[in-house]
């Protein structure tokens, strides 16, 4: 049986969190990790209890939406509210982060991020990351996917398969396909 890595199963966790993010600007989600444990999750979002974005619309200031915290700081606010420490700890996200979020990574004492997506890579991040030591390496999830339309892709392929089945000369082939598509697909 071959088992998921740590890198994979931290940043799926980070997508999954992203689906929950109540701003469509981006969706992000961000994931705490120490000793090979996750200690807290963030994702884009307003404060507890306030309107969201996908029910209100975003609130534009100079271009951002204003309403959301982002998924590392809410991340790391979570480590706060409860007490747990952030020193040594590393941090995967789905997205590389702003210039905002790369400050308070530092400063909480994050030793590493793991970004599956480039975003804006913002020059100074960068080299405040570099100058306070902070490892930044890309992981992209590679080894499953979290995969919010699948229902539709399923559909999809019952409505190529019917439309094969009409066309098709060759039986024998059509039946295959369609046993290895009911193997991969929930049909
Ligand atoms: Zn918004
Ligand atoms: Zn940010």
């Amino acid at each position: 049986m071959k088992r998921i890595p740590w890198d994979q199963y931290f940043m799926a966790q980070s997508h999954l969190l992203a689906m929950r993010s109540t701003c469509t600007r981006l969706m992000v989600g961000a994931t705490i990790v120490r000793d090979k444990r996750i200690i807290a999750g963030g994702y884009n979002g307003s404060v507890s209890g306030g309107v969201h974005c996908i029910d209100e619309g975003c609130y534009i200031m100079d271009g951002h939406c204003v309403r959301t915290i982002h998924a590392e700081a809410n991340a790391l606010l979570q480590c706060a509210k409860f007490g747990v420490p952030t020193d040594g700890a590393e941090m995967y996200v789905t997205h590389f982060p702003c210039l905002q979020c790369c400050k308070q990574i530092i400063q909480s004492g994050m030793k590493a991020v793991y970004y599956a997506t480039d975003y804006k890579n913002h020059p100074y991040a960068l080299s405040l990351f570099e100058d306070a030591g902070v490892e930044t390496k890309k992981v992209e999830l590679t080894e499953l996917s979290i995969d919010a339309n699948y229902q539709d892709k399923d559909a999809y392929v019952k409505r190529l398969l019917a439309e094969l089945e009409r066309q098709t000369t060759n039986q024998e082939k059509f039946q295959a396909l369609q046993t290895e598509a009911e193997s991969l697909f929930r049909l």
